[in-house]
């Protein structure tokens, strides 16, 4: 066997965008694998086939396909000819050590010109690999589900299907700007835009060097593993410890989480305008703590024009921190750091902060000019998966 057969959701895909999807997929597959021994990604029949090479590792192999979205599922597959007999004896060939008490052969035929239906494709195959095997056909719990998909010059036969990311080809959505801390929250809202589709641009601000440079790292750490789905990623780093100094001194202190917020937001907007992003993203969730009640919500986004998406806004926080597990960000969420809002700020944050009252509070502040100032100090960072070049940096987690 020395193929992988991915399916995508075709659902999703109907239409006359639906090449232009599968174009993206593929050229994301193809980057994805680079440096793997992979002859060719081609689209046939409504189906994706890597053809591997001779040295390919199939473990690493599937690592890199499980990460790109816009799969439904994958699997390791062989090439027969179309003839049964030929079918049979491959698929008895790479059965490999694989047991079982009962079977079925499940045959999809993308080739509407072979003469044979799926029905008796199955019954014909499965006939055959009873023989062989003298396991017990069983077409409704079968213990192994043997699948054959008949293509116009050949068949795919595999032994299982491994769950792909899901969502949609990074590069269909659009580009986004992700507000990013080194909490738990910001790196899941960041990868459900990526898994839409959306390509992501992370924007971290920093206390540095009021505050140690922890959340600097960890938010490059979130970065580089996120980078294996989206494949390239660009970091802003932005200080923000001067203007939450210059806050300090004019701002009452109940209200300064939200004018620190409000302006992350417009100096990611700057940002996310200059990097031709359409909307900000951020991992706000209602109630979650007392700077994300609704009201407080409506008064932060006031402060930018721009879209403000919040894909965790009804989530619980269990249900976030689980999903961080599985995306793999939470153990470097979960490392200690100083996070730059709790700076100078009370334990007790006003609840309900009035856009009208925190304007009035902002308005002793030169808002423009400390927005333009921070925007031009960011620093960028480029990230990229797979790491070719030298084997070793920073960027390069598998
Ligand atoms: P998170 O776990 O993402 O930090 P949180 O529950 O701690 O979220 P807050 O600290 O109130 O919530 O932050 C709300 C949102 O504001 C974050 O999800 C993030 O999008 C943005 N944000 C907060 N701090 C920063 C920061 N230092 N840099 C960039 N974005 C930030
Ligand atoms: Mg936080």
């Amino acid at each position: 066997m020395n193929s992988i057969v991915v399916h995508y959701k075709e659902l999703a895909l109907k239409g006359k965008n639906r090449p232009w999807f599968v174009n993206l997929l593929v050229r994301n597959l193809r980057e994805a694998l680079a440096g793997t021994d992979v002859a060719r990604v081609r689209s046939i029949m409504g189906r994706i086939e890597i053809e591997l090479g001779p040295s390919a590792e199939w473990d690493e192999v599937r690592r890199r396909v499980s990460r790109v979205f816009g799969i439904a599922n994958f699997s390791y597959a062989g090439r027969a000819p179309q003839d049964f007999q030929a079918l049979a004896s491959a698929i008895l060939g790479d059965l490999g050590g694989r047991q079982a008490d009962s079977f079925r052969v499940s045959a999809r035929r993308s080739d509407k010109r072979f003469p044979f239906t799926s029905p008796q494709i199955e019954r014909e195959v499965g006939g055959l690999i009873k023989e062989a095997t003298h396991w017990r056909v069983d077409l409704d719990g079968p213990q192994l589900t043997i699948h054959v998909e008949m293509m116009p010059d050949h068949a795919f036969y595999f032994f299982g299907k491994e769950a792909g990311a899901g969502g949609l080809p990074t590069g269909t959505g659009g580009r986004v700007a992700c507000l990013l801390s080194g909490g738990i929250d910001s790196p899941v809202a960041a990868y459900r835009l990526m898994r839409r589709g959306c390509t992501v641009l992370l924007i971290h601000f920093h206390s540095y060097p009021i505050l140690s440079r922890a959340s600097q790292e960890k938010v490059r750490e979130i970065a580089a593993l996120l980078t294996r789905h989206q494949l390239r990623t660009r970091l802003l780093l932005v200080p923000f410890g001067e203007l939450q100094q210059q806050v300090l001194l004019a701002v009452t202190p109940e209200l300064r989480v939200v004018v620190y917020r409000r302006l992350m937001l417009r100096i990611a907007e700057q940002l996310a305008r200059k990097w031709r992003a359409r909307a900000l993203v951020t991992g706000d969730v209602i109630g979650q703590v007392a700077s994300q009640t609704l009201e407080n919500l409506a008064t932060i986004g006031g402060a930018t024009t721009m879209e403000v998406l919040r894909p965790l806004v009804g989530m619980d926080k269990d249900e976030i921190t689980a999903e961080a597990g599985r995306i793999g960000t939470l153990t470097i969420s979960n490392i200690p750091d100083q996070d730059c809002c709790q700076l100078f700020t009370p334990r007790h944050p006003a609840t309900r902060a009035r856009e009208d009252r925190v304007e009035r509070a902002e308005e002793v502040l030169p808002i423009d000019a400390m927005v333009d100032a921070a925007a031009a100090a960011a620093v960028v960072e480029d990230f990229r998966f797979p790491v070719l070049e030298y084997a070793g940096s920073k960027n390069s987690i598998n």
